[in-house]
């Protein structure tokens, strides 16, 4: 059995990797940034989670005790995410007539639902921002005097109190690139709202009571207060896209040591947590991602067009998180195919394995299987394998090669079957695809525009499954000719034994 691989991950604050020492011994506590919930969130945004909980199963994997935590933005996000533009609550509420409290729990339960059909796995907490309004004003009121300073508009803090201000953007180097000093009396450009004051003769639907007058918090105030309140300063992660690198988390990081009275980012625990983790974008050129433009990309928009949610997973994994993933319906296809073939690969082992009758050791919790158990369950023949997808998982969350290995366990031959599914179930447990529970026909999703019935094509397919055996060939491609017509694609020659498809 070899030794466990240290696990190394990509620190975003010192641009290296680095091995994970956790803060506390045989825990992991991680904080993620979470959505602001004025919309549905498009895939781009879903990319992040997939990415934290797939950092989150590695994590348990490794034998850490898991604490995730993921916010919910319900105030205080501004259309810009420097000091500039509205609320987007706000806006979204106003432009819809609709109560603010409404519009939070519509996105928020619409969020849930795609965290679950993506299974993403439920963190510890979700922290709600307006739960935690009287402790980020405490938070507020502690940093006030050294580091804030009052204008008409708000609080703000003054980034020039803290040491090393922008280090993780590297913002010195570019000038403050991207800042625009809209509110007139900054001391620095940079410096930013920590409490916004409701304008004299205005009503916000949300605001509150504070000692800088009625109003709202700010959106980098509410992450730092939720994370070091639930998880405890400084925590091991912190998790968001590669945007928050840029202003979000440098003054998350700059109100964190105002805080906790820390200096210098040479030490990375002063800014909070020690690792800094962000995923990359998913894009897609022709500006469906973005959501003023009508039907943009959303899982729900996948799922009706055929697509099954965890297709989506796949085409995540087999990228790096760190590396810029472009959309394409074609890439999703052949996502969707190679779940397909994965799936039908590991249903043929289970056949196989009820057929011998040889014993099944997958625990019914193959979630909390953890790297040490699987290598003492396994027999020799599996090891290398184990060892590869440690490695690679363990190599900043390489899941692109995990995936590979996990297909080729999947395709081992003359081995003890029983072994094979326990540890075809430990790997999926870190890619997270469920594939234990899945059934081939639950990948095959009724795109909404179809108008054939499934029973019309099974009974089309069984007419011309007739005359094909009897070598009426011209019927047989009649038939086939008139489902296509119909939007069916039937795949003679398909390796998966899949065997019509509806195209879109
Ligand atoms: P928001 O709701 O705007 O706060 O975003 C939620 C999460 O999605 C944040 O971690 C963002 O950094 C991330 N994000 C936004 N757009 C994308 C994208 N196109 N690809 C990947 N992550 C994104
Ligand atoms: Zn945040």
């Amino acid at each position: 059995m070899t030794n466990p691989a240290p696990l190394k991950l990509f620190n975003s604050l010192t641009r290296q990797m680095e091995e994970f020492q956790p803060v506390h011994a045989g825990e992991a506590r991680v904080y993620s940034c979470g959505p602001t919930v004025y919309n549905y969130p498009h895939i781009g945004n879903m990319r992040a989670y997939v990415f934290a909980d797939v950092l989150g199963r590695t994590l348990s994997f490794k034998g850490y005790k898991l604490t995730h935590v993921i916010n919910i933005t319900d105030v205080g996000h501004l259309t810009d995410d420097a000091d500039a533009g509205e609320d987007k609550m706000e806006k979204m509420a106003a432009q819809n007539a609709q109560s603010i409290w409404d519009i939070a729990k519509h996105y928020t339960e619409a969020y849930w639902a795609d965290v679950k059909a993506l299974n993403i796995r439920q963190p510890a907490q979700w922290t709600i921002a307006t739960d935690f309004v009287s402790q980020m004003i405490a938070f507020a009121q502690s940093i006030a005097d050294k580091h804030c300073y009052e204008l008409d508009s708000g609080l703000y803090f003054d980034v020039s109190t803290v040491a090393d201000y922008g280090r993780l953007a590297r913002a010195q180097t570019e000038e403050g690139e991207g800042r625009i000093e809209t509110v007139e009396g900054k001391r620095n450009a940079a410096d930013f709202a920590i409490w916004r004051k409701t304008p004299p003769g205005e009503k916000r639907q949300m605001e509150w009571d504070s000692p800088w007058g009625r109003g709202a918090p700010g959106w980098h105030l509410e992450c730092s207060v939720m994370s070091g309140q639930v998880l405890g300063f400084p925590f091991d992660i912190h998790t968001g896209g590669i945007d928050h690198r840029e202003i979000h988390h440098p003054n998350e990081i700059a109100q964190n040591q105002a805080f906790c009275c820390t200096n210098g980012l040479d030490r990375a625990a002063n800014s909070g947590a020690n690792i800094w983790m962000h995923n990359n974008f998913l894009v897609e050129r022709s500006g469906k991602m973005s959501k003023s433009s009508g039907e943009f990309l959303r899982l729900q928009l996948l799922i009706d067009k055929g697509y099954h949610p965890l297709a989506y997973r796949m085409l995540c994994l087999q990228a790096h998180y760190r590396s810029e993933l472009e959309f394409s319906w074609e890439g999703l296809g052949a996502a969707l195919v190679r779940l397909k073939r994965l799936l039908m690969a590991v249903e043929q082992v289970k056949v196989r394995q009820a057929e011998l009758g040889s014993a099944s050791i997958v625990p019914s919790e193959t979630a909390g299987w953890t790297l040490k158990q699987v290598q003492g369950d396994v027999g020799g023949k599996f090891q290398p394998f184990v060892a590869r997808f440690d490695e690679a998982v363990s190599e900043d969350l390489n899941t692109a090669i995990a995936l590979t290995v996990l297909e080729e366990v999947v395709g081992l031959k003359k081995v003890d079957l029983g072994e094979k599914l326990a540890l075809i179930a430990a790997l999926d447990a870190v890619l997270g695809f469920g594939l234990l529970d899945l059934n081939r026909t639950d990948l095959r999703l009724r795109p909404k525009a179809a108008t054939i019935t499934e029973d019309e094509i099974e009974a089309t397919l069984a007419a011309r499954k007739e005359a094909r055996a009897a070598k009426d060939f011209a019927t047989s491609d009649r038939l086939r000719d008139e489902l296509a017509e119909r939007g069916v694609e039937v795949m003679d020659g398909d390796p998966l034994g899949w065997d019509w498809r509806l195209g879109e």
